[in-house]
């Protein structure tokens, strides 16, 4: 079977997955990650768990067209239901789900973590809730990473368990402590259409017949917020 090439975006969450590593990736899909890490000789054991039995399926089916059946084990589970005490998983990967289904994954099924395993998270929408997991649950942010593929813009949000406790700002948690102060061009794309949004929004609440003060003071100050990052 020819090499798996990942798109830019799970390439990204590839290359936070340490040499050696028991990964289990959630919502694996078609599996193409722990199959790219496999042929790559980075990780020494997988588990892709999915919850859908389609995309079980096709992960079953991809796994075994690349003859990694005796390294990578699929299993049909939701969520973190998928890792056994038995694996000794060192790195999970949660990928292209919104920021809510993931934090809601991490807390459904903590019980199945050590607090001991990098989490290697890229919420498409919901970056904020994803972060404040990880502060609530004794994780840094150890690298973050924010890119535009296809004109969508993905985060990358890397948890290593903290070795001293920490307590990140609202400004960390919702713009991430390492992306705001490296401000790229993806970052600034992301922000300044969020900005135009929120003006939209509350442009239409100035106009309201019966206006929301609170609602109006909550978007008044993500304006400020995010001008003030912008700045
Ligand atoms: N991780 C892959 C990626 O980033 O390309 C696939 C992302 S796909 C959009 C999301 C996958 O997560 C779907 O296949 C869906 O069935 C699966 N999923 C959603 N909720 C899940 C859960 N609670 N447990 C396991 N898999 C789940």
């Amino acid at each position: 079977m020819s090499d798996l090439h990942l798109s830019h975006r799970l390439q990204a969450v590839a290359d936070f997955v340490p040499n050696h590593a028991r990964l289990a990736d959630i919502g694996s899909d078609h599996a193409y990650l722990p199959i790219y890490l496999a042929q790559h000789h980075v990780i020494d054991y997988g588990v892709a768990g999915e919850v859908v039995k389609g995309p079980y399926q096709s992960s079953v089916a991809h796994v075994h067209q690349y003859g990694l059946d005796e390294i990578i084990k699929v299993r049909l589970a939701d969520g973190l239901q998928a890792i056994k005490a038995t694996d000794n998983i060192n790195v999970v990967t949660i990928a292209g789900m919104g920021g809510t289904l993931i934090k809601n994954i991490l807390s459904a099924g903590s019980n199945r973590l050590t607090g001991n395993e990098r989490l290697v998270l890229e919420p498409n929408v919901g970056g904020y809730l994803v972060r404040q997991w990880l502060n609530e649950h004794q994780y840094q942010i150890s690298h973050e990473v924010i890119l535009t593929e296809d004109k969508h813009i993905y985060e990358i949000i890397v948890g290593d368990p903290a070795l001293v406790p920490l307590h990140y700002s609202q400004l960390d948690l919702m713009f991430g402590p390492q992306l705001r102060h490296e401000r790229n061009v993806a970052f600034v794309q992301k922000w300044q259409t969020e900005l135009h949004k929120q003006q939209l929004v509350l442009t239409n609440l100035q106009k309201a017949q019966h206006v929301n003060i609170e609602r109006l003071q909550q978007v008044q100050h993500q304006i400020e917020l995010i001008q003030e990052v912008l700045q």
